[in-house]
């Protein structure tokens, strides 16, 4: 069966209030296999797990629709699917806010598929951002959420103490971002994006056995600063030689990092990396980059430069120009730079560069957690190396 949700809605608007009323109201029925008692799963999270939908349908049984604008409740008994058309809906309506929402979908009984993605619990449906459609916001809790994120993050395969490792960290920059969105006491749709701009989860089916009893055994486990502050726990696939700190690549001063050696990375991933940009490209980036421009004219030369350098320093004719690797990334983009560990060099028509690594750099080094693993490090020790300013505390 098919239906279109939002066909002859009247849209009006809601407060925050009202909507925030509705949702604490709301009871769930529990996630299994989790244990019923909610205190056990952490806070309730919002992921979003779609974005900007001209038109999609969820599928399930016994499906439970609410349509929040025109406050109609909808059962829908047996398999079932239900179609939103969501651009026409949105060019039809007047005076609809972003992050408005629209509906709500349940399935009691089991799971709600969407695309190829089976979620369990409730899917929320809000207007998108410059309504370019709907933006489908997984609500969930902070122990499923970690579960299903393990093998997305790292690989279901590797040690336990390296996934343990894995699941204190990204609780803690899942709950630290749902602190600082509480704090803000502002209207929101979602708590973490799931993406690389956050950190990519799963759904249910990317929860097995192993990834549920590691959460399990490190539930409620979060990485503070000893003065009891959470703060994010950033990750990154590999570093290549070196970690970064947040003030060094994003000019941040999040709290407990410490630059860290790393040679742990080197025997796992892909081994280096090389890409190649023209002379005039870089040219015209040093140009670009000067605070005071000036005009500058002549042959490009690069100082001879280390992997381990936060900067590389260029002559052009006389003038010497000093650039941090972390804007090259930016400008240049994570395709061309996949890390900030690397050296370079002028060929006749090109400039060349050779890396290592892969990700920003900032905090835990995945695969040198991998290795540590496999040497027998256990995962408080892992943290410790990677976090050294910051301690693990159980907060639930
Ligand atoms: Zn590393």
């Amino acid at each position: 069966m098919e239906e279109s949700v939002f066909k002859n809605l009247r849209f009006r608007t809601i407060t925050f209030l009202i909507y925030l009323i509705f949702d604490l109201s709301n009871s769930f029925s529990a996630y299994t296999p989790f244990p019923k008692s909610k205190s056990t799963l952490g806070p309730s999270l919002r992921i979003r797990v779609e974005k900007n939908l001209p038109k999609f349908s969820v599928s399930g049984i016994d499906l439970k629709r609410t349509l929040h604008l025109s406050k109609n409740k909808a059962l829908f008994g047996g398999q079932k699917k239900i179609v939103f058309n969501c651009k026409k809906a949105l060019k039809s309506s007047q005076g609809l806010d972003r992050k408005t929402l629209l509906a709500s979908i349940e399935s009691p009984t089991g799971f709600i598929s969407l695309m190829r993605d089976r979620y369990q619990g409730r899917l929320l449906v809000f207007s998108s951002f410059r309504k370019k459609g709907c933006d489908v916001v997984h609500d969930t809790f902070m122990e499923s959420y970690i579960s299903s994120l393990l093998a997305k993050e790292m690989n279901e395969s590797w040690p336990s103490e390296a996934l343990k490792a894995q699941a204190v960290a990204a609780r803690t920059y899942a709950y630290a971002l749902w602190v600082q969105k509480i704090k803000r006491k502002k209207r929101y749709s979602f708590h973490l994006d799931s993406s690389e701009f956050h950190q990519v989860s799963g759904d249910f089916f990317d929860i097995t056995n192993k990834t549920f009893n590691l959460t399990r055994s490190t539930r409620g486990m979060v990485l503070m600063t000893k003065g009891g502050k959470i703060v994010p726990a950033f990750y990154h696939a590999k570093c290549g030689g070196r970690t970064l700190t947040p003030k060094t690549v994003w000019g941040d001063y999040t709290k407990g990092y410490k630059s860290k050696k790393c040679s742990f990375c080197h025997s796992h991933g892909k081994k280096s990396w090389s890409s190649k940009v023209s002379k005039e490209r870089i040219i015209s980036f040093i140009k670009g980059n000067q605070k005071r421009k000036k005009k500058v004219k002549g042959t490009l030369r690069l100082v001879p430069n280390n992997y381990e350098d936060l900067s590389m320093r260029y002559y052009i004719g006389d003038d010497l120009f000093v650039v941090d690797k972390v804007s090259l990334r930016k400008a240049f983009g994570r395709k061309i730079l996949p890390s900030h560990y690397f050296q370079g060099k002028v060929t006749k028509k090109n400039f060349l560069f050779k890396g290592r690594g892969r990700g920003h750099g900032v905090g835990m080094c995945q695969l040198g957690a991998l290795h540590l693993a496999q040497k027998g490090w256990n995962y408080k020790k892992i943290l410790r190396y990677y976090y050294p300013n910051l301690v693990i505390r159980t907060i639930y």
